[in-house]
């Protein structure tokens, strides 16, 4: 698509040009500090998995170039007229929203995420026809609504994927009141999501069991993130013996499985909420759900209104992420040990290593 006028600014990131995966340097431009804009310094980006499946178009929608990114975190540098909640100086973060309708029902209830008409942070099109461009990037344009506070006790770097990971896994929790101490979550998927879960179900007294495709990662789950319960979910004795012994399941895959052996783990009335978007489509077989009565849902990360709310409690708990920083001439190595699961539990680009390691 051809850049608007209006788009002067130009800015130094990483892209993907094509599915093979690989991503460049790519100089590309941004639309000028409108009145309702803040203009952030880009300090740190998360890699989510979901943008490994958008630079290798695993869900077929992807628009090259695509600048991945939507777990910022930076410090504002300019800010519109109509802006009074942000000054120059103030450490903020943005999400995966970088538009909605504002006007619809979900919009007047901050369930922006929700709106018919939402455009992401990148791969999305703006309201004059750019293509949006994410976080792997030196400087963002965002509208205020889409923008949050830091807590001053948080450190920007492990703090950029709470703006995906941290809000996806905290939205259902919340809204399906799993927040309860107690009461007894299981994680399945012990990635960027599925450690974030860990941490909010033990700051709110949860019995946490970790449900894992990788018994290299009890040790650590069981003695660092504090999980009370490890399965290796390979291991068909471990999952019998815990069957019907949890309330509630977040499912955080990000590859094709069946949620049949999962459900059987949850009790009669329990909930699984499906936050991972595999490719293709999990299985669901009925005997496990109606011999236990048993809800599936899904979400999508969450509003505005609860990402500033999340990011409070997380100040409040302590609550960070574990992440590994990455410069961005080593974004492929991260890209490719991301597919093959081998992060705990993020990968973070400092942006600012750019310069100084071209
Ligand atoms: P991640 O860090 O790669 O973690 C995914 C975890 O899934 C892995 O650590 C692994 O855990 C497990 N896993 C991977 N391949 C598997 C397989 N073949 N079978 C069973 N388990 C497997 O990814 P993430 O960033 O947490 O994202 C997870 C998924 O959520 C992605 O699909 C992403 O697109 C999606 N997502 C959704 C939302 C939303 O709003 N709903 C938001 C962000 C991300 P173990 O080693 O413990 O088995
Ligand atoms: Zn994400």
């Amino acid at each position: 698509m051809e850049t608007t006028p209006s788009h002067t600014q130009v800015v130094e990131g990483w892209a993907a040009r094509d599915s093979s995966g690989k991503i460049t340097p790519y100089v590309f431009k941004r639309r000028e500090n409108g009145v309702d804009d803040v203009t952030i310094k880009v300090l740190f980006c998360g890699m989510c998995h979901t943008d490994l499946h958008y630079i290798k178009d695993d869900w077929g929608i992807t628009m090259y170039p695509v600048v991945p990114g939507h777990e910022i975190t930076g410090v504002i540098t300019k800010v519109g007229s109509n802006v009074s909640n942000f000054k120059v100086g103030d450490r903020v973060g943005v999400g995966c929203l970088a538009a909605s309708c504002l006007d619809c029902e979900y919009c007047k209830d901050s369930e922006e995420n929700y709106c018919d008409q939402v455009q992401f942070t990148y791969n999305g099109i703006f309201w004059d026809g750019s293509i949006t461009y994410g976080g792997y990037s030196e400087m963002l344009v965002a509208n205020q609504r889409f923008v949050v506070h830091v807590p001053d006790n948080l450190p920007l770097d492990s703090t950029a994927p709470l703006l995906c990971a941290g809000i996806t896994v905290f939205s259902p929790m919340k809204h399906h009141g799993m927040l309860v101490a107690g009461k007894k979550l299981g994680v399945v998927g012990l990635g960027g999501l599925g450690h974030v879960a860990v941490k909010f179900g033990k700051a709110f007294g949860l019995h946490v069991t970790v449900i894992s495709t990788s018994p290299t990662k009890e040790q650590e789950a069981r003695d660092h993130l504090g999980a009370d319960n490890f399965i290796f979910s390979k291991d068909g004795k471990q999952m019998k013996d815990a069957s019907r012994s949890l309330d509630y399941i977040i499912d955080t895959v990000s590859a094709k499985h069946s949620l049949g052996p999962i459900l059987e783990l949850l009790k009669v009335n329990g909930k699984l909420v499906l936050v991972g978007a595999p490719d293709k489509p999990v299985d669901l077989p009925s005997f496990p759900l109606i011999f236990g009565k048993r809800v599936v849902s899904g979400s999508m990360i969450g509003g505005m209104k609860e990402t500033q709310e999340m990011l409070e409690l997380c100040g409040k708990h302590n609550i960070t992420c574990d992440i590994e920083l990455i410069k961005p001439n080593c974004i492929n190595e991260a890209l490719e040990r991301l597919a093959r699961n081998d992060v705990r539990y993020r990968f973070v680009i400092d942006i600012n290593a750019i310069k100084c390691s071209l």
